[in-house]
């Protein structure tokens, strides 16, 4: 079972959340934050391997180019341009290959331009694996396929990148649930109505965890209940889990924190009928 942690907006808590769930449950984690990932600050995986991660891009050959500019026209990311020569604009490339097959006099060939790395670690018995993006380079979206490559039918919580732009549609593709992280103030309304709006489109199951709540009388609530929502459970808005965070502690390591995610557990595992 794959298990989706997202939120419409960046600090919400949704890497506490999916880190937390991960070591309570003893599953495979994959940190999809490619641009700022920091799962692994709270699971300190161990033994970890790093692979690169690279995209085919075109590479023309001049003597063999003919002018015919069919490559550019089939180019859906404006990638190549002609004048005089035919040129790459090499970040704008998104690899799909076509310039290669529709070239007539075989001009094109690739070469792998690395644009990340994955790494692979672990946490005790749990596989944990995280991603990063280089600097500048514009394209999450091959990174975050290939650490969904080692995904299996073995449980796995997927932290995604914050909002819902297309990094996360990558990262919800397949999975089987969503756990939706807000908070309950109008701005985090406003965001995760978005989510929602994104979720309800792929169709997918899902919930909503509150964080820092105080008050149950609160924007959010009212939301879920209006739109018929469950909402998996809530963590309150306290100070020892603001310390436990900047530490980098797992909030499970505190027995009354520990209790309230084995909460959240048995509500996914109602809702989802599945054992985990
Ligand atoms: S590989 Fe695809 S995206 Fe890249 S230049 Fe060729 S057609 Fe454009
Ligand atoms: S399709 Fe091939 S021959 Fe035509 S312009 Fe592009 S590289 Fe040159």
């Amino acid at each position: 079972m794959q298990i989706a942690v997202l939120s419409g907006k960046g600090g919400t808590g949704k890497t506490t959340v999916s880190t937390n769930l991960a070591k309570i449950l003893n599953v495979r984690y994959i940190d999809c934050d490619v641009e700022e990932p920091n799962g692994f600050i709270f699971l300190k995986p161990e033994n970890i391997t790093k692979e690169k991660v690279s995209i085919p891009v075109p590479k023309i050959d001049k003597s063999k180019c003919i002018h015919c500019k069919k490559c550019i026209e089939i180019c859906q990311f404006n990638a190549l341009v002609h004048i005089d020569e035919v040129m790459l604009f090499e970040k704008l490339c998104h690899g799909c290959g076509a310039c290669k097959t529709i070239c007539p006099t075989v001009a094109i060939t690739e070469y792998d331009r690395p644009i990340g790395e994955i790494y692979v670690g672990n946490s005790d018995e749990m596989e944990c694996l995280s991603g990063i993006l280089n600097v500048t380079e514009p394209m999450a979206g091959p990174i975050i396929s290939q650490l969904k490559k080692r995904i299996d039918n073995k449980t796995t919580i997927i932290d995604c990148s914050p909002g819902s732009s297309c990094n996360v549609v990558k990262a919800l593709l397949d999975v089987d649930y969503a756990i939706l992280v807000t908070e309950p103030t109008e701005f985090g309304l406003h965001d995760l109505e978005i989510a929602v709006e994104l979720i309800r489109k792929m169709n997918i199951p899902f919930g909503v965890i509150i964080n820092r709540m105080s008050n149950n009388k609160n924007v959010v609530s009212t939301y879920c209940l209006d739109e018929n929502i469950n909402v998996l459970g809530t963590i309150p808005y306290d100070k020892q889990i603001a310390i436990m965070y900047s530490k980098g502690d797992l909030l499970i390591n505190e027995e009354k924190y520990k209790q309230m995610f084995n909460n959240i557990i048995h509500n996914i595992k109602e809702v989802t009928q599945c054992n985990l």
